[in-house]
């Protein structure tokens, strides 16, 4: 059973109130008044599956907090406080003085103040449940993307699956592409300002592809992308220019770049929005009333996401 029917299976309920936003979504919503709510998410990092062995400490850290803002930044909450729970194969100070150091950085850095946790022994494993908050009905959903809409990604794609593949084939990643997979930046500034612009957000977690079809199914629309419009780095191009292989920037995984759905007569807005917070932001297709995703150009191979089952 894959990992989403495993999921909407046993953990989809469907018994929630009508104002809480449950499973399905890059965090859960929680009215906690007429004005606001809690957005809250949490995953889990573990050794050999998220991370290869002898990473560092400090990356660790980073990227375990950073993939929570990510999911916070998806539904354009403000980042409030977060929770740790680490089982550790043993204990070492110099290990544990690296990781917090590191996690208290990148806290500060979004303002999101370590609350609470648990502390195991056991195979090395991090879980991280952050919460957020929005203004009442503003947060962006899977489910918001609307026909004719433009879909847009934050910077570039498929540059750490470029560097988790050259790390599987014992080659040493440039530092550019390694920064990508260890030290994802997390799109909150842009999530933020996207609650008035954008129809529909998801995190990039587990490959364009695949996400992207979540925003699809959820949203019961169907999407046209073309894929020489993705945005590369030099890199990836180089790569793709030797392999014709275009499956890291489709379904590589592991960005943590924002893919957004944004209306015709908001594209002005968009564009404005790469200056104001320079950064790139590239249209890649439409979204269409025909379901599925179509992927226009050359290239026509099945690329499989991750799965953890
Ligand atoms: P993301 O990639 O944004 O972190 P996931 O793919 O991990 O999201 O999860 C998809 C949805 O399923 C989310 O709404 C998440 O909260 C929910 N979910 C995942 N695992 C479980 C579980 N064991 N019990 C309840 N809900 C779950
Ligand atoms: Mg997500």
């Amino acid at each position: 059973m894959r990992e989403f029917d495993l999921i909407e299976k046993y953990f989809n309920w469907k018994n929630l109130e009508s104002d809480i936003l449950g499973v399905g979504d890059d965090c859960a919503l929680i009215s906690i008044d007429a004005h606001q709510q809690i957005a809250t998410s949490v995953d889990t990092l573990i050794e050999d599956v998220h991370f290869p062995k002898n990473t560092s400490p400090k990356d660790i850290a980073y990227k375990a907090l950073a993939v929570n803002l990510s999911d916070l930044a998806a539904m354009g909450a403000t980042p409030k406080y977060f929770t740790l729970a680490l089982t550790l194969p043993e204990f070492n100070e110099y290990w544990l003085q690296e990781f917090s150091g590191s996690l208290k950085s990148l806290s500060s850095q979004y303002n999101i103040a370590l609350v609470g946790g648990d502390t195991t022994k056991g195979k090395l494993s991090i879980t991280i449940n952050a919460t957020g908050v929005v203004s009442q009905n503003t947060a962006m959903l899977r489910s918001g993307a609307q026909v004719g809409d433009y879909i847009f990604v934050s910077n570039t794609l498929g540059d750490a699956a470029l560097a988790w593949h050259q790390l599987q084939q014992g080659k040493e990643p440039s530092k550019g592409l390694l920064q990508q997979f260890n030290r994802p930046q997390p799109q909150v500034e842009l999530g933020k300002v996207l609650v008035d612009i954008a129809n529909s957000c998801i995190d990039i977690s587990d490959g364009l592809e695949q996400d992207l079809s979540h925003i699809l199914n959820s949203s019961n629309v169907g999407a046209r992308i073309n894929i020489s419009d993705l945005p590369l780095s030099d890199e990836l191009i180089t790569y793709i220019e030797n392999s014709y292989d275009w499956c890291l920037p489709l379904s590589g995984g592991d960005d943590y770049e924002l893919c957004f759905t944004v209306s015709q007569e908001n594209i002005k807005k968009v564009e404005a929005l790469e200056k104001t917070l320079n950064i790139r932001l590239t249209a890649i297709g439409i979204v269409t009333k025909e379901l599925g995703l179509e992927r226009l150009g050359m290239f026509k191979d099945e690329c499989s996401s991750y799965q953890h089952f």
